[in-house]
């Protein structure tokens, strides 16, 4: 291979180790018989191991091992399946696995897996170096051993995924659909989140309150050694302190994740990528990413129009970045919530990774509107040296995220519910009805304005949300008697009316995700959450118990009353009688899953009424959803079917995500089309 100035090539993402290279890891009389690093061309680590282009093996983390004579000629040889496989190794070359505990000491052992795996099997917890970087696992079926790690990990609800050996064990846990095996066993190999069966084995504690499991097959030859030999299902959650980035390196993770593992299972390949795993759904028998990285990235999404040199930086939560050239968009895998300097670090080495790989130099930067987001900073640094700047509003960039997503490019009616974003208006934006393409947007509705006492605060305590609402929308009267307010004080029921009234500290919002918030709250389900979107999950969860095995079974469409009201050409949606009809259902004793049900199918029909009021004005009858409230796979459903049996056509999200993983690839579309 030879570098050539601005020439580059697309870069194979690491994928899962493929059948030939199994059978050999399984078969004792080959040479690779257990050895934990056995690759091939059609499989093994590519991108978290690469520094430069072109792909050889000097320009890779492989470069310190020199191949043995074996292996040597099968890298010469063009008809093995080792020619030219740059991380070609075996165990009397290549790199070596080793057991150390807390301290960093070295544990004797003639075999490291097979001693980690006893002592999973005792109960500890072990940080396992990956592909991308630590996982912390332990034995998915014992509860104090998952209870523990959440305490070591401080995160006491944010649910964990599993691994298990093989297929037939993920269907003792779940309900699995044809698509949904068809993906788990895909070369990407991702943590696919599926129906968790009522019966199966693993603990509770690893996804508390949820219906839904994440789990994912082996994708190294050191979990396929793993899994067998340990004969459990194990959790493997990213190896970081709640929302640190996850650990690459063998001290960095001696260090950080000291006090989390008892062992450390390291080895003497460096990752040069940090890479989470990959996290994906199937819907409507439609693959949607909602976590983009491990086997995907930095594979690019291919774009309908040829594109200049951009960079999109992304917003703040589940950050990703951006980067177009040709027809293509670099989107990065998952950064992590831009909210420390850990995280900010690994942002901007991976930008300079990307520029570096795909010969990108950005004439444009673009970046999200909130002045405070980190990614906001980063590109206002960037200005100093020349870069042209391009705002680039929240939920605009969404709705051009799943329009580049499908291929689209004409303009479409955008259905925006999400949680946070900053409005045109200054306002918190977040449930919005635009019309909208690549060179701009129009609002044409939202939901009606209420206070957010306490900014902030009130993301993570709903019951503020909760109350912020109900003294907006129905009076101080109808706080009395409800149960969620034994929680609350007096005193800063007092701090939050004050907050109102003066504004002091209290936004005024638009968003879905609040409302799903509030609601949650207010009738009993969450009030102070662990982890983004919770309260909204577990409203999302109770319905499923008004319709048990949650097929589809929630057919009903009994909904509260909303008005919509028009205002200069603008369409509100108002709230005051949907929770006037909460409020009653609570005092007549209505379940939580009944009234979690209706409210998803006003949700649903707020939506479509929304589209066909926008539709009869515009003449447009396509409809992209975007935002992280639809990661709620029931009101996915319930929203995409009413729509389309109203006659519209509706476009989702598929290979990025609906969340804020999905921004910057909308903020570097539009910035294309900037004047
Ligand atoms: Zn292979
Ligand atoms: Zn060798
Ligand atoms: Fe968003």
């Amino acid at each position: 291979s030879i570098a050539e100035e601005g020439k580059y090539q697309l870069i194979s993402p690491d994928i899962a180790t493929c059948q030939a290279c199994l059978s050999e890891l399984l078969e004792p009389n080959n040479r690779r018989y257990r050895y934990p690093f056995t690759n091939c061309t059609n499989c093994g680590p590519r991108f978290t191991i690469i520094e430069d282009m072109p792909y050889d093996r000097p320009k890779t983390t492989m470069r310190y091992f020199q191949m043995c004579h074996q292996c040597q000629e099968e890298y010469n040889n063009p008809l093995d399946r080792r020619f030219h496989a740059q991380p070609n190794a075996c165990p009397k070359c290549g790199p070596k696995i080793e057991l150390v505990d807390a301290q960093g000491k070295a544990v004797a052992s003639p075999d490291p897996i097979a001693t980690a795996s006893r002592l999973l099997r005792r109960g500890n917890i072990i940080a396992i170096k990956g592909l991308g970087g630590f996982l912390l696992a332990c034995d998915a079926t014992n509860k104090t051993a998952v209870k523990t790690l959440r305490e070591r990990k401080r995160r006491p609800f944010k649910p964990f995924a599993i691994m298990v050996t093989n297929m037939g064990e993920i269907k003792r846990h779940c309900h699995v659909s044809p698509e949904e095996e068809k993906l788990l066993t895909s070369p990407q190999s991702p943590i696919v989140l599926m129906r968790w069966k009522k019966d199966s084995p693993v603990s509770q504690e690893v996804a508390p309150n949820l219906a839904y499991l994440g789990v994912m097959l082996p994708y190294t030859p050191l979990h396929h050694i793993l899994l067998r030999d340990t004969g459990l299902p194990l959790v493997m959650t990213s190896g970081n302190l709640s929302e640190e980035p996850i650990a690459n390196d063998n001290d960095e993770a001696l260090r950080r994740l000291k006090g989390i593992a008892d062992y450390f299972l390291i080895h003497n390949r460096d990752i040069y990528s940090r890479y989470d795993d990959s996290v994906a759904i199937v819907e409507r028998g439609i693959n949607q990413l909602v976590r983009r990285a491990r086997s995907y990235a930095p594979y690019p999404i291919t774009l309908p129009f040829k594109s200049k040199q951009v960079l999109g930086c992304g917003a703040e939560m589940k950050n990703t970045f951006c980067l177009t050239r040709d027809n293509y968009a670099f989107l990065s895998q998952h950064i992590g919530d831009m909210e420390n300097t850990e995280t900010l670090e690994h942002f901007g080495n991976t930008i300079s990774l990307y520029k570096r790989l795909f010969r990108i130099e950005p004439e444009i930067v673009a970046y999200d509107l909130h002045p405070d987001y980190l990614s906001t900073k980063y590109a206002q640094e960037l200005s100093k040296s020349g870069s042209k700047l391009i705002p680039v509003q929240h939920h605009h960039a969404h709705i051009a995220s799943c329009m580049a997503d499908n291929g689209l490019q004409s303009p479409i009616i955008g259905v925006t519910l999400d949680g946070t974003g900053m409005g045109a208006d200054r306002y918190i934006w977040g449930g919005e009805f635009l019309v909208a393409d690549y060179k701009g947007f129009s609002r044409l509705g939202h939901l009606e304005y209420l206070p957010l006492p306490g900014g902030d605060a009130a993301i993570k305590r709903p019951y503020r949300t909760a109350i912020g609402y109900i003294l907006s929308l129905s009076g101080e009267n109808a706080l009395r008697r409800l149960a969620f307010m034994e929680q609350v004080s007096k005193v800063e029921v007092e701090i939050i009316k004050r907050q109102i009234e003066r504004r002091l500290n209290s936004p005024l919002t638009s968003s879905m995700g609040r409302l799903f918030d509030a609601v949650s709250a207010l009738i009993g389900i969450r009030s102070k959450i662990d982890y983004e979107g919770q309260a909204a999950v577990e409203l999302e969860m109770a319905a499923y118990k008004a319709c048990p095995e949650h097929s589809e079974g929630t057919n009903d469409n009994e909904s509260y009353p909303y008005s919509i009201t028009k205002d200069r050409g603008m369409r509100i949606i108002k709230l005051g009688e949907l929770f006037q009809a909460i409020l009653e259902d609570l005092k007549q004793g209505s379940s939580k899953a009944r009234i979690s049900v209706k409210f998803h199918n006003t949700v649903a029909q707020m939506t479509k009424e929304m589209c066909q009021l926008i539709a009869s004005e515009t003449g447009i009858n396509q409809v992209a959803l975007s935002g992280g409230v639809f990661q709620n796979r029931l009101l996915l459903k319930k929203t995409v079917t009413l729509l389309e049996s109203n006659g519209f056509q509706v476009f989702t999200h598929k290979q990025v995500p609906c969340n804020d993983g999905g921004i910057s690839l909308g903020q570097a579309v539009i910035a294309n089309f900037a004047k």
